[in-house]
C-alpha cells in the first residue's frame, strides 16, 4: 500500500484558523494587535519570496507586520543599531532577521543581538538553551511544525528510532533536541547525521522516523530505508525545469516517487513542512505578544 500523505498545507490552514481566532480574542480584550517586524538585508530573491509568504500569513491571521529593507553593504554595527531600536520598541512583539545574511555579517552575532523575548524564530542561544533543558521557549519553527504534524496525525515518537539527516542550527539540531528529550513531545531514541557521517544508509535503514534537512535533492532513496518508515522531507531545492513558467521547480531531499511505495507516511514538497514553518512563526509571535514564554521579564 502506498504511504499516506502528511498534508502540511491542510494542517497549517487549520492551525492558522485557530491562531486567527486567538489573535482576535486577544485584541477584543483590549490588547494591541501583535506585530512582527522582519529585517531583510540585501535583495536575495529566495529571501524575498519567503518574506512575502510570511507577510501574507501575518495578514491572514490578523498579525500586523512590516519589513525593514537594509542594504547588503550595511556594517555589523549599523545592523545591530537597527535591531536594538526594534528591541526597545514596545509596539513590536517579534523580530525576525531573514537568513542567510551576506558573508561579512555573522548570523550568530546578529541573532544574539535580538532581544530573546522577541526572538520568534527561536534561534537565540537563550531560547535554544531553554529548549535543551525542557524549559518554555520559542521553539524553532520548522521542527516545532513537524511535531505539530505528528500530533495531528497521531504519529507517536515515543520509543521510536528517529534519524535526523542534517544538523543545522535552524532545523536538524533543534529537531534532534526535541525528539530526544524525555518530555511529552520527544521520547525517541535519536540519531543525528551530517555531512561527516560515514555511510548514512547504516543509520537511515534503521529509522522508524526519518527527518531529512540536508538541502541535497535526491539524497534519500527507497533502498536506504526500511518498509513502513515515516518520512519527513524538510528540503526545499530549486531545480531547473523548462516546462514551468518560472524555469524551475521545487523538490525536497527525498526521492518521493520511490519512497511513497515503501513508507507508511510521507510529506510532499511543496505542501509538507513549509506551510507549518510559517504557521509556527505566527504562533510564536502571538506567544511573544502575550508574554507567555517570559511573563516576568521587564
Ligand atoms: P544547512 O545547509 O544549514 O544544513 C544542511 C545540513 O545537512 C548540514 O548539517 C550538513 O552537514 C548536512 N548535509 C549536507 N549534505 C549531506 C549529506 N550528503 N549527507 C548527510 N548530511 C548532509 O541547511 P538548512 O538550513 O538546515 O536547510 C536544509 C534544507 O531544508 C534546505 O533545503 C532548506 O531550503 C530547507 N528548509 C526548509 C524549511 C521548511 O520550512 N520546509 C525550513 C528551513 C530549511
Amino acid at each position: 500500500m502506498p504511504a499516506q500523505i502528511i498534508d502540511g498545507k491542510k494542517v497549517a490552514e487549520e492551525t492558522r484558523k485557530q491562531i486567527r481566532e486567538d489573535v482576535e480574542a486577544w485584541v477584543a480584550q483590549g490588547n494591541r494587535r501583535p506585530h512582527l517586524q522582519v529585517l531583510q538585508v540585501g535583495t536575495d530573491p529566495a529571501s524575498t519570496t519567503y518574506i512575502g509568504a510570511k507577510t501574507r500569513a501575518c495578514k491572514d491571521v490578523g498579525i500586523s507586520t512590516g519589513t525593514t529593507h537594509l542594504p547588503d553593504t550595511i556594517s555589523p554595527k549599523e545592523l545591530k543599531k537597527d535591531i536594538y531600536k526594534l528591541n526597545n520598541d514596545d509596539t513590536i512583539d517579534g523580530i525576525l532577521v531573514q537568513l542567510p545574511l551576506p558573508n561579512h555579517l555573522s548570523s550568530h552575532d546578529v541573532i544574539e543581538s535580538i532581544d530573546y523575548r522577541k526572538d520568534v524564530d527561536g534561534f537565540h542561544p537563550m531560547n535554544v538553551g531553554r529548549l535543551a533543558v525542557d524549559q518554555p521557549t520559542f521553539r524553532s519553527c520548522t521542527p516545532a511544525g513537524i511535531l505539530e504534524l505528528f500530533k495531528y496525525y497521531s504519529i507517536h515518537t515515543k520509543s521510536k528510532h528517529a534519524v535526523v539527516v542534517g544538523a543545522s542550527n535552524i532545523v536538524g539540531s533543534p529537531m534532534a533536541i526535541m525528539l530526544s528529550r524525555e518530555n511529552s513531545t520527544g521520547k525517541a531514541t535519536t540519531t543525528i547525521c551530517h555531512k561527516y557521517t560515514k555511510d548514512i544508509t547504516r543509520h537511515t535503514i534503521d529509522a522508524d522516523i526519518l527527518i531529512v534537512a540536508a538541502g541535497q535533492p535526491g539524497l534519500i532513496k527507497a533502498e536506504m530505508v526500511k518498509e513502513g518508515v515515516i518520512i519527513i522531507d524538510v528540503g526545499i531545492n530549486r531545480i531547473a525545469d523548462e516546462t514551468t513558467e518560472k524555469g524551475y521547480k521545487l523538490v525536497g531531499d527525498c526521492d518521493f516517487d520511490g519512497l511513497i511505495k515503501k513508507a507508511s507516511w510521507i510529506t510532499p514538497v511543496p505542501g509538507g513542512v513549509g506551510p507549518m514553518t510559517v504557521a509556527m512563526l505566527m504562533k510564536n509571535t502571538l506567544l511573544a505578544a502575550k508574554k507567555s514564554i517570559y511573563p516576568d521579564a521587564e
